[in-house]
């Protein structure tokens, strides 16, 4: 670059371009600048040499960044740069490139420098960090930033040694159950109106952010009671005694879980502490919804070992360490096998083995449950030609399947696909469910079952009298088999009203053409009893244990050589 010379083309570029363009030879004390360039800074024809007064023209809350920037350039004797700085009022960005030439001693000979208007641009990215900060659907904090705020707060309250800081962790109960009833559209909306109750508590204190799609926090800072956060739950509480009201909808009634952790008993930073208002929602779901629970340090260690129990039950699901036990059931009246149950093990090692009410649970929460019941589904399957081709066998086989099983698209397709390959009679099979596979998508579910059925399977509702369980409802569901639940069992002989109870239900069931089995049978009193009120079939501790494949092949040789 020369000096001086090119002196003719800097004044054509200034003079035709649109840009904000100054040049300056500290030498020959050559200075030019664009139209625009004094347009941008509101500076006379003339006076574009004066540099005295440049400062000024920066905002003023900017022109400490500026200078240090400029310092740092021609200390470094930085040939490029590009500097963002607001000037006059601090409404107007510019940002300001200039490239810098020194001589051999490090002192600036010339420098040229463009500037650009780039508000619209900061504007625009304002709005970003805007949409950045709230959830676009409801207008609370989304989760980064409630964290980020949460995290702040934190900070602070521990340099200050003095602030409380509470987070209650909200989900709505069965919300997948509500959507699915009025529609995806409504449930929106449920949501949108749900967040807007929570505004009505926010304050400079109080934020309230979204997790996912039903689940919110609220986060207290500087709570000056114990129990204020609990306030506004019951609060929170009360209001939702009153339906949320929805255009072209039916009244929608929304009970909440929620858990509240408080700094610093619950954490340290903003994760750690919304972990463990989470952790004390988890427990309120699991003890039944619609309540709230304050977080404890026993909360955690069982979450921690019940994280670990999940890494285990995964690797335990890839290499299949699992074994089926069978558990007979007897026909009432002679005595006979009818069949058998096939219940699943998990095999920790050789000589473990964890039922499964302490792993199933777990499964369907997180899928699992899918492999697992399809390994069940072929494990018993297995076992069961093993039994018919080599023992005679000529029992049924029922299987438990879980809801969420049930609801995988190509769960009958895999069943009948097996049961065909195996060359196994549909109808040596019982699919034992349980009325919770009703709760979401009836008809589904019916379609589901009613095409089993007409393939010849056996459909058995499992667990009779513990759920929802409404006689009227039986008639129209597609089963064949009702198992009376142990409940019934355990109490008939010592209530009267529910010896009554279980006799009334037998006959019924059998009215409406259904087989009964009854489970939990363990003493020869409750025996006589039920074959006494007709119930077809006993399955419990008293005629037999659960136990391995190898001694039910022992068991039908038994019976099969009384014969
Ligand atoms: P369930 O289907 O109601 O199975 C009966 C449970 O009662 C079994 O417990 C059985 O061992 C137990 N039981 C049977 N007779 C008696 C008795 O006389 N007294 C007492 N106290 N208990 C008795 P288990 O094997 O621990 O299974 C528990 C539950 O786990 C099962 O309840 C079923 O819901 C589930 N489950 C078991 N295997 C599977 C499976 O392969 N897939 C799925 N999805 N669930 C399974
Ligand atoms: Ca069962
Ligand atoms: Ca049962």
């Amino acid at each position: 670059m020369g000096t001086g010379n090119n002196n003719g083309l800097y004044e054509f570029i200034s003079s035709d371009s649109n840009e904000g363009f100054r040049y300056v030879n500290y030498e020959s004390g050559y200075v030019i600048a664009s139209a625009r360039w004094r347009e941008i800074f509101g500076i006379e024809k003339g006076m574009e040499n004066d540099e005295s007064g440049f400062l000024n023209l920066v905002y003023e809350d900017d022109r400490k960044k500026f200078v240090d920037k400029i310092e740092r350039i021609l200390g470094k004797q930085e040939k490029n740069y590009e500097i963002e700085y607001r000037i006059g009022d601090g409404k107007t960005w510019i940002s300001h490139s200039g490239t810098n030439r020194y001589d051999k001693d490090g002192v600036l000979v010339e420098k040229f420098c463009f500037f650009h208007d780039i508000t619209s641009d900061k504007e625009k990215q304002i709005e970003l960090e805007y949409m950045a900060y709230f959830d676009a659907d409801t207008g609370v904090y989304n989760r980064n930033y409630f964290i980020k705020r949460l995290d702040k707060e934190i900070l602070k309250a521990i340099n200050g040694g003095f602030n409380r800081i509470q987070v209650m962790y909200i989900d709505i109960d069965n919300y997948n159950f509500i959507n699915d009833t009025v529609g995806y559209e409504k449930g929106d909306e449920l949501l949108i109106m749900f967040a807007k109750l929570l505004l009505e508590y926010s304050s400079p204190t109080v934020k309230i952010g979204r997790f996912s799609n039903d689940e919110f926090a609220i986060a207290l800072y500087d709570a000056s009671g114990e129990d204020e956060i609990m306030e506004i739950y019951n609060d929170l509480k009360m209001k939702l005694m009153s339906p949320f009201k929805i255009k072209e909808c039916s009244d929608i009634y929304v009970t909440i879980s929620a858990g509240i952790a408080t700094y610093p008993v619950g954490g340290l930073n903003a994760n750690d502490l919304i972990k463990c208002a989470d952790i004390a929602m988890y427990n309120v779901k699991k003890n039944g919804k619609n309540s709230v629970s304050v977080f404890e340090e026993s909360m955690l260690r069982k979450f921690l070992k019940n994280v670990k129990l999940e890494k285990k039950l995964k690797a335990a699901v890839e290499k299949l360490d699992f074994v089926l036990y069978y558990q007979p059931q007897y026909y009432a009246d002679k005595n006979e096998l009818r069949g058998v149950e096939a219940l699943i093990r998990w095999k920790v090692s050789e000589d473990e083995l964890i039922n499964p009410g302490d792993f199933i649970p777990m499964a369907e929460k997180n899928g699992c449950i899918v492999d697992i019941g399809q390994w069940v589904i072929r494990q018993a399957l297995d076992d069961f030609v093993d039994w018919k081709m080599n023992y005679g066998y000529n029992g049924m086989m029922s299987i438990n399947i879980s809801a969420i099983q049930l609801k995988e698209n190509n769960f009958s397709d895999i069943l009948i696909e097996y049961v065909n390959s195996k060359n196994v009679l549909p109808s040596d099979i019982e699919i034992e469910i349980t009325e919770s596979v009703f709760i979401e998508n009836f008809d589904k579910t019916i379609d589901v079952l009613s095409r089993l059925r007409k393939r010849g399977f056996k459909i058995s509702l499992d667990d009779f009298g513990t759920g929802y369980s409404s006689l009227s409802y039986l008639k129209d569901i597609p089963i064949d088999t009702l198992k009376i639940d142990k409940a019934f069992v355990d109490t008939m002989l010592t209530d009267p009203s529910t010896g009554i109870i279980t006799d009334a239900v037998i006959k019924m069931v059998k009215k409406l053409g259904l087989e009964t089995v009854a489970e939990g049978v363990e003493t020869k009193e409750q025996y006589e009893y039920l074959k006494k009120m007709n119930c077809d079939n006993i399955q419990g501790f008293y005629l037999g244990k659960p136990m391995s494949a190898d001694k039910i092949k022992t068991l039908i040789s038994k019976i099969n050589e009384k014969y």
